[in-house]
C-alpha cells in the first residue's frame, strides 16, 4: 500500500464526499429558498412531504423538527402520559426512551435480539408483565430499526394489539430499508424518522418525519408541530411544540432524495465486502430473511476480549470505528430509575460490552474498504 493512502484517515461517515457529489444543485436549492424568503412552511416543505410519502408508500407525511420531536409528538398525539407504560429496547439511542420519559409516562425497557440488535419479542411480553405489576397501562411498543435494518414488526404487531397498545416504529437509522417487501412507514405503523446528518437520509441540521395511514392522527399531529393550533389560530386546542421543519432543510433534502436509491445500493456493496471479507474472524451483521439494510452503522461483535485495544489497532491505520452503544438506556444515569423486563436484559448489557462500528458511508471506495478490512483481520490476529 502506498504511503500517501496510509497517512490519509479513513472517513467514519463522509458528508463531504457526498456535498461534493451535490454541489451547485444544493446550492441552487438553498439559493431559492433565499429568494423567496419563506424559511417557514415554504413549498418545499409540502413538496417534501409529498414525495417521502411517494417513496415510502405511506398515505401522510408529517415532517418535523427532529427525529425526538417525531417521537415525541406522536406520543403526545396518543395522549400518552402518566400511569402509562411505554415498552422499548434498551439498546438503542436515548432519544428513544427518552421521548417517553418527556410525556411522564414511563418507559418499561425490553432486551433484544443477540442477532438482529432489534426488539425480541419474549422481552417484550416479560416487560408487558412487569409493567402491569406495578400498576401501569401498557400503552404503546416503540420499536426500533437499528443500524438500518427493521425489527420483527409482524410479531410485534400481534403482541401489541393482543394486550391493546398501538405500535410507534423509531425508523430513525433506517428509512429507506424494507420489511416483508415494503419500505418502513409504508406498511401500517405510525412510522417516525430522522434527517440528522449522519443518519442514512440526512439534512444539514436537525430535521426529522412522522409516516401514517391515518388522517385523523395527521390532522393532531399537525395541530401539536405548530402549539396546538385549531381553527382560530388564536385559540390553541392543545399542548404543541415548535415543531416545524425549516423551510431550507426540505430544500436540501428534496436534492439529497434524487441520489438516496443509489446511495442505498451503494452503502448495501461496502456491507457485502465487509461480510465476505470479515465473516470469519469477527461476528458480522445478521440481516433477517424479509429485510433489507440501509447500514447506518456497520456494527460487529468483537470475539472476547480487548475492544480498546482492538480500537486503538484500528486508529494507528488510520481506520475510525465508534461504539454504539457502550451503555444500553437502563444503565443510564436518567433512566436507571425506570422498570425493566423481567427477566433481565443480559443482550443488551452483554452488546454494549463487544460490539464495534466500522466505516460505512456510500462513498467508501473499493481500495478504502480493502484498507478497512485488512485492518481488521491484523487486530483481531495481533
Ligand atoms: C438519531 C435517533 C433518534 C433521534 O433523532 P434526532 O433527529 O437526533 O432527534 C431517535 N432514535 C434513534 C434510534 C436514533 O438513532
Amino acid at each position: 500500500m502506498n504511503q500517501q493512502l496510509r497517512s490519509e484517515p479513513v472517513a467514519f461517515i463522509d458528508i463531504g464526499a457526498q456535498r461534493r457529489r451535490l454541489g451547485k444543485s444544493i446550492d441552487e436549492a438553498v439559493g431559492r429558498v433565499l429568494t423567496h424568503c419563506q424559511f417557514v412552511n415554504g413549498p418545499e416543505v409540502t413538496e417534501l412531504e409529498n414525495q417521502l410519502a411517494a417513496f415510502s408508500g405511506a398515505k401522510y407525511v408529517v415532517t418535523c423538527a427532529s427525529g425526538t420531536d417525531a417521537l415525541l409528538m406522536v406520543l403526545m398525539a396518543k395522549g400518552v402520559g402518566p400511569g402509562d407504560a411505554v415498552l422499548c429496547p434498551s439498546f438503542t439511542f436515548c432519544a428513544t426512551g427518552e421521548s417517553v420519559a418527556l410525556t411522564g409516562a414511563t418507559p418499561v425497557f425490553v432486551d433484544v435480539d443477540a442477532s438482529t440488535f432489534n426488539i425480541d419479542v419474549a422481552s417484550l411480553q416479560h416487560g408487558v408483565a412487569a409493567a402491569k405489576r406495578l400498576g401501569l397501562k401498557p400503552k404503546a411498543v416503540i420499536a426500533v430499526d437499528l443500524f438500518g435494518q427493521s425489527a420483527d414488526h409482524d410479531a410485534v404487531e400481534a403482541l401489541a394489539k393482543a394486550e391493546g397498545m398501538f405500535v410507534l416504529d423509531d425508523a430513525a437509522q433506517s428509512f429507506g430499508a424494507s420489511y416483508k417487501g415494503k419500505r418502513l412507514g409504508g406498511f401500517g405503523a405510525i412510522t417516525a424518522t430522522s434527517f440528522f446528518p449522519a443518519k442514512p437520509l440526512g439534512c444539514f441540521g436537525d430535521g426529522g418525519a412522522i409516516f401514517t395511514d391515518d388522517a385523523d392522527l395527521v390532522s393532531v399531529l399537525r395541530s401539536i408541530r405548530v402549539h396546538g393550533q385549531g381553527s382560530d389560530k388564536y385559540d390553541n386546542v392543545r399542548l404543541g411544540l415548535t415543531g416545524r421543519l425549516d423551510t431550507m432543510q426540505a430544500a436540501i433534502l428534496l436534492e439529497k432524495l434524487k441520489i438516496f436509491e443509489d446511495e442505498i445500493a451503494a452503502r448495501n456493496q461496502v456491507a457485502e465486502r465487509y461480510a465476505r471479507d470479515l465473516g470469519n474472524v469477527v461476528t458480522v451483521p445478521h440481516i433477517a430473511a424479509g429485510n433489507t439494510s440501509v447500514w447506518a452503522q456497520y456494527t460487529i461483535r468483537l470475539p472476547q476480549g480487548d475492544r480498546e485495544g482492538f480500537a486503538a489497532r484500528l486508529k494507528a491505520e488510520g481506520v475510525p470505528t465508534a461504539i454504539y452503544y457502550p451503555k444500553p438506556m437502563h444503565q443510564q444515569t436518567a433512566y436507571r430509575h425506570f422498570p425493566v423486563a423481567d427477566g433481565g436484559l443480559p443482550v443488551s448489557e452483554a452488546l454494549s460490552s463487544d460490539v464495534i462500528s466500522l466505516p460505512m458511508h456510500p462513498y467508501l471506495d473499493e481500495a478504502t474498504q480493502g484498507r478497512v478490512v485488512r485492518a481488521v483481520r491484523n487486530a483481531v490476529s495481533g
